[in-house]
C-alpha cells in the first residue's frame, strides 16, 4: 500500500512517466553521487516543437495523445536501468544519464530526436507528424556545481536548438553560447 501510494505520487498522471517531484529528488541524489564519484552525468532538456499548434488545431485532447506517445518514444531510446525519464513541465522532458560523458549524452539525444521524428504520433484525430528540441549538458561536476546550474545549462542549449530551427541536438559549450 505505501508503495503504491509512493509510486502514485513520483507518476505523472498523464504520461505514467516520473514527475517533476521524482526527478527532483533522483537528481539531487545522483548529483552529488557524481561529485564524489568524480563520474560525468548528462541532462537532456527536451521541449516539443511547435506544440501550441497543434493544440488550437487539434484540441487538447489530442495534444494529450501526442504526450503520452511522445514519453514513450523518449523512454524507450533511454534505456539503461539508471536513466530517468521525467516530465519536466507541460511539454518538456528531461533526462538524467549518470555516469555519462558528453559524447555518448549527444548520442542518446540524437536517438530521442530520431525516435520522434521517425513516424507519425497516432492520436485520437490521426497521425501527426511532429518534432523536438533538446539541450544536452555533461560533465564531471565539481563540489561547488549544482544540479540545479547543470539544468538552467541544458535549458541554454535547447534554446539554442530551437533558434537554430528546431528537431536538433544542441550540447552546452560556453564557446558557442558566448558567441551566440
Ligand atoms: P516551440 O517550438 O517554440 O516550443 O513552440 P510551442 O508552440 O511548443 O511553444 P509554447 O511554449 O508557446 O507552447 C507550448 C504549448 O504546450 C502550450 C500548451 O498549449 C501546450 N501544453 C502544455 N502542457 C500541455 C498539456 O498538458 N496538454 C496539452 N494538450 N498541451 C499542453
Ligand atoms: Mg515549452
Ligand atoms: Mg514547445
Amino acid at each position: 500500500m505505501n508503495r503504491r501510494l509512493q509510486q502514485l505520487s513520483d507518476t505523472d498522471q498523464l504520461t505514467n512517466i516520473s514527475n517533476r517531484r521524482s526527478l527532483d529528488r533522483y537528481l539531487k541524489h545522483t548529483f552529488q553521487r557524481a561529485i564524489v564519484d568524480g563520474k560525468s552525468i548528462a541532462l537532456l532538456l527536451i521541449d516539443v516543437d511547435h506544440f501550441k499548434p497543434v493544440n488550437d488545431t487539434h484540441g487538447h485532447q489530442a495534444g494529450d495523445d501526442c504526450l503520452k506517445e511522445i514519453a514513450g518514444r523518449i523512454q524507450a531510446h533511454s534505456r539503461w536501468p539508471a536513466d530517468m525519464v521525467a516530465r519536466y513541465g507541460g511539454e518538456e522532458f528531461c533526462v538524467v544519464l549518470p555516469d555519462t560523458d558528453e559524447q555518448t549524452a549527444v548520442m542518446v539525444a540524437e536517438r530521442v530526436r530520431e525516435g520522434v521524428e521517425a513516424k507519425p504520433i497516432a492520436t485520437r484525430v490521426g497521425p501527426l507528424e511532429l518534432t523536438i528540441s533538446l539541450g544536452v549538458h555533461a560533465a564531471v561536476p565539481a563540489p561547488e556545481d549544482t544540479s540545479e546550474g547543470f539544468l538552467e545549462r541544458a535549458d541554454q542549449a535547447l534554446y539554442r536548438s530551437k533558434q537554430e530551427g528546431r528537431n536538433r541536438v544542441t550540447l552546452y559549450s560556453e564557446h558557442v553560447l558566448e558567441n551566440g
